[in-house]
């Protein structure tokens, strides 16, 4: 379901909030370009689980409703298809401002649960740990975590990828590992100096 968005309150003073999304935002956003058209909602496989649409999240982003933006569960609904991304008529980066709406909330703690933000951490850990994602370990950590009851339901998804070799018991480390963490390690040091 997705919530219907009054933009009246803060109309008044636009573009503060839509800046520093701007700025978050790796590379170029394009953002500032939006025609509010809903191509992206249109095109989205998870609108139906997001609070708010791409399209009304960024007229949000425009009215300068911060918390509001940062509270929303859609980036973290977002599965990083590219399929709006390719479909907006203006190209905004939509995959991209979602990243950075993901990182904006978790800075500010205003994300809408932990499930997301969790779920990104693990993640990380695998990657600065051995190169690559651990998609066992990364399943099992979040369901334990956060959805105990769904594990029984997952077993036999999870044999069956383990019997055809689709998925590793253990995580593998990456040759050059070092390289990347010194890169992880500087990429952290310049948005800390950002
Ligand atoms: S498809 Fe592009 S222009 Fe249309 S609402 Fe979405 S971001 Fe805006
Ligand atoms: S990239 Fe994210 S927001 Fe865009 S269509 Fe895919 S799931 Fe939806």
């Amino acid at each position: 379901m997705t919530a219907s968005v009054s933009l009246s309150k803060k109309a008044s003073a636009p573009g503060w909030f839509l800046d520093e999304v701007i700025r978050a935002t790796p590379g170029i956003s394009r953002l500032e370009m939006c025609i509010q058209c809903g191509t992206c909602g249109g095109s989205c496989p998870s609108a139906g689980d997001m609070d708010h649409t791409p399209r009304q999240l960024f007229a949000m982003i425009r009215a300068d409703m911060r918390d509001a933006v940062l509270r929303s569960n859609t980036p973290w609904h977002c599965v990083s298809c590219y399929y709006c991304t390719v479909r907006c008529p203006q190209e905004v980066h939509i995959t991209d401002v979602m990243y950075a709406l993901k990182s904006m909330a978790i800075q500010a703690k205003l994300y809408h649960d932990a499930v997301g933000p969790d779920f990104s951490q693990t993640f990380i850990d695998y990657v600065e740990n051995y190169g690559r994602s651990f998609e066992f370990g990364l399943a099992t950590r979040h369901n334990l975590r956060h959805h105990p009851l769904n594990i029984p339901s997952m077993i036999p998804m999870g044999l069956g990828m383990l019997t055809r070799g689709r998925m590793d018991l253990t995580p593998q480390r990456i040759e050059g590992l070092e390289q990347l963490q010194a890169i992880l390690a500087r990429a952290k040091q310049l948005e800390e100096s950002a």
